[in-house]
C-alpha cells in the first residue's frame, strides 16, 4: 500500500487490455482506500469489465470511471476532458499507454493505412492527451504538479528490420518526452518515460491483424514479461515523493538481447 497515492486521480489510456489494464489493477491494489481511476480505450464493454474486476478485488475505496475514447481523435479528446464530471477533473497522473503496431514489413512495403494508424495513435494520440491534460497540471499549487508517464518501447532505442514505422513512432515519443521534460523543468510536473521490451499482451495479435497463431509464434522459445511486470514499475514511479523523478526506465526480459 502507498500513502503517497491516496486521494489521487489517475487517468490511463489503453486500459482495456495488456499493460494498461494491469496498471489500473496495480494502482487499485497499491492504494485501495481512496483512489479514482479514469480508464479509457475504444472498447467500452471491456473497460466496464475491468472496472467490475477492480471493484470485486479491492472494494468501493477505488472509484472507477470507464470512458470510451479514441486518443487519435483530437476533438474527442478535448470533449472528453471538457465534459469530465466535476469530481473527476482534478487529475494527478496521466499514463499515456494506448499504442499499437500493425504488420511486419520492410519499409517500402508498409501499408499506408498502417503507417497512418501507428503515427495517429502512438504519437499524435499521446500528444493530444498531453495537451488536453497539461492545463489541469499547470493550475495545481504554486508551480504546477502532476505526472505524465509515457509508455515508449525498447523499439524507440533499438530499431529492428520489419518494424521501421513502429520504431519511428516510439523514437518520436522519446524526443517529445525529453523536450517536454525540459520545457517544464521549472514546474513540479514530472515527465516520465518507461520503455518496455517484450511483453505478452494483445499487442502481437493486433500486429498480425488478429491472427492468434502468428502472434503466439512470436513468444516461442523466449519468456516475455507479463503486463504486471510493467504495471509494477509504472505504479512505483508514480509513487515516488514529489522531488524524485524516475525519469527514464528501460525494462525487458533478462534474455532479450
Ligand atoms: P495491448 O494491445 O494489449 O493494449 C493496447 C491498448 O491500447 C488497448 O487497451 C487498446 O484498446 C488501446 N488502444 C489502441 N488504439 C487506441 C486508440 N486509438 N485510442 C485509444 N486506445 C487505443 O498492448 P500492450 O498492453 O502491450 O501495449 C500498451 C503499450 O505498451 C503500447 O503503447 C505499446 O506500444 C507498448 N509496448 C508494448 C510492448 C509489448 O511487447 N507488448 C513492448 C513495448 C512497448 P482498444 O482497442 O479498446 O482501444
Amino acid at each position: 500500500m502507498s500513502k503517497r497515492l491516496e486521494g489521487k486521480t489517475i487517468l490511463i489510456t489503453g486500459a482495456s487490455s495488456g499493460i494498461g489494464r494491469s496498471t489500473a489493477q496495480e494502482f487499485a491494489r497499491t492504494s485501495p482506500n481512496n483512489l479514482r481511476l479514469i480508464l479509457t480505450a475504444r472498447r467500452i464493454d471491456t473497460l466496464k469489465e475491468v472496472a467490475e474486476d477492480i471493484k470485486k478485488e479491492v472494494g468501493a475505496g477505488v472509484k472507477v470511471l470507464p470512458v470510451k475514447l479514441d486518443v487519435s481523435n483530437p476533438e474527442e479528446v478535448r470533449s472528453f476532458v471538457g465534459n469530465l464530471p466535476e469530481e473527476w477533473r482534478d487529475i494527478d497522473v496521466l499514463v499515456n499507454n494506448a499504442g499499437l503496431v500493425k504488420g511486419v514489413a520492410k519499409a517500402p512495403e508498409i501499408l499506408e493505412e498502417d503507417i497512418n494508424v501507428m503515427f495517429a495513435t502512438n504519437v499524435t494520440g499521446l500528444i493530444n492527451m498531453t495537451q488536453a491534460i497539461l492545463p489541469i497540471f499547470k493550475k495545481k499549487g504554486e508551480s504546477g504538479a502532476g505526472d505524465i508517464i509515457n509508455i515508449g518501447s525498447i523499439a524507440g532505442r533499438e530499431p529492428y528490420p520489419g518494424g521501421s514505422i513502429y520504431c519511428a513512432t516510439k523514437a518520436a515519443i522519446r524526443s517529445f518526452t525529453d523536450a517536454l521534460r525540459r520545457e517544464l523543468i521549472a514546474t513540479r510536473i514530472r515527465v516520465i518515460e518507461i520503455d518496455p521490451g517484450q511483453v505478452e499482451t494483445e499487442f502481437s495479435v493486433v500486429r498480425f491483424y488478429g491472427d492468434k497463431s502468428k502472434a503466439d509464434a512470436i513468444y516461442a522459445g523466449c519468456e516475455p514479461l507479463t503486463p504486471d511486470d510493467i504495471a509494477e514499475v509504472i505504479v512505483f514511479t508514480a509513487g515516488r515523493r514529489e522531488n524524485v523523478i524516475v525519469a527514464d526506465t528501460l525494462i525487458f526480459p533478462n534474455h532479450q538481447a
